[in-house]
């Protein structure tokens, strides 16, 4: 199979032909059409993240499953697929309660601990295929379906775990990212007020087209007294932060309401104060999110599919661009998503 492979932290892609994956017992191979390109994976060709090379990156893939393993029940040939991103054990308590995230025996990513779908072939071990529901024209919108596995998945889970309802304000830090657009569009969906925060002003169209019913911007304003005024000095019921840094979280908790829910997740992950007396007066909640369970992908899937939101994928290419497109996302200058299209429109690389 041809692969865009990594042989070490901040190298370019190299083009290689490499021996087919073969399935063990429990896995699967899918022929690869398309992967989706966002900051995560870029975190780990940057170096940001760490990863053993060398390395094939990338994971919100569309694929065809072209080879099962011997004990394989679930998936059959030709079946389309995208990839759950983490992996996971399926036998500890968590698993068993369909909390993979949590698993005890975590096993690291896809595209990071083992190979990804930047390359013709992707193995995985089975339970980390779903299997795409019908209603979803994959062979036509292979890099918008592949995106939905994280970019939409992510969103679905987090107004769920914050218990967002119709008629609550939510704030979203970071909201002109790529899972931050789709955060916008859902919350929109959910019918809430959405106050868009973000510093990259060349997103703002992209979040007022998402659905942000107001925009502040981080670079310019202070942004505890923007949306004070805003929310008429009550504050916000959800505050969803995927920048965490120790300021926008302390922002986070100074423009939050009365069972207000703070809800953190991907970012910085600094450490920040909080203050226990404002959380006891106003009953307050801190949550942490991460990423999503396998049943929340297929709910996101079939959200799609029922045609209830539609991903934002903004920059469609060959994978011989993988290069340029990264670069791209190195300088935040990919709005919503981004994917290469792999087996899908197959480049001329000879
Ligand atoms: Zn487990």
């Amino acid at each position: 199979m041809k692969a865009m492979v990594l042989k070490a932290a901040n190298t370019p892609f190299v083009f290689e032909i490499l021996p087919d994956p073969t399935p063990g017992p429990n896995d699967a191979v899918a022929r690869v059409l398309s992967c989706g390109s966002g900051l995560t994976i870029q975190h780990v060709k940057a170096g940001r993240s760490k990863a053993l090379f060398p390395r094939i990156i990338g994971h919100e893939i569309t694929g065809e499953i072209v080879e099962t393993g011997s004990k394989v029940k679930d998936l059959k040939i030709g079946d389309p697929v995208t990839a759950y991103y983490y992996l996971y054990c399926s036998n500890c308590h968590w698993c068993q309660s369909n909390l993979e995230p949590l698993c005890e025996n975590n096993g690291g990513n896809v595209g990071k601990d083992c190979d990804g779908g930047y390359a013709e072939l992707i193995k995985l071990p089975v339970q980390n295929f779903i299997k795409l529901p019908p209603g979803l024209d994959y062979k036509k919108f292979p890099a918008e379906i592949g995106v939905i596995s994280d970019a939409v998945a992510t969103p679905v889970k987090v107004l769920k775990r914050a218990r967002v309802t119709a008629g609550e304000t939510v704030a979203v830090f970071g909201a002109g990212g790529g899972i931050g657009i789709h955060m916008l569009m859902l919350a929109r969906r959910a019918q809430t007020r959405v106050i868009a925060i973000d510093i990259a002003t060349n997103k703002f169209d992209a979040c007022d087209k998402a659905g942000a019913d107001e925009i502040v911007d981080a670079s310019e304003a202070k942004v505890s007294e923007a949306i004070l005024d805003l929310t008429k000095g009550k504050g916000v019921d959800v505050v969803i932060d995927f920048v965490s840094t120790a300021l926008t979280l302390e922002t986070g908790m100074a423009i939050l309401g009365r069972r207000g829910r703070l809800i953190t997740l991907g970012g910085h992950g600094q450490k920040f104060t909080a203050d226990a007396s404002t959380m006891l007066l106003k009953e307050q909640e801190l949550l942490g999110s991460r990423y999503v369970t396998r049943r929340e992908v297929v709910d996101a899937l079939n959200l799609v599919a029922n045609g209830d939101i539609w991903p934002m994928v903004t920059d469609i290419r060959p994978w011989e661009e993988a290069e340029k497109l990264h670069e791209l996302l190195e300088k935040g200058d990919v709005t919503g998503r981004a994917a290469l299209l792999i087996g899908a429109e197959r480049p001329n690389l000879s």
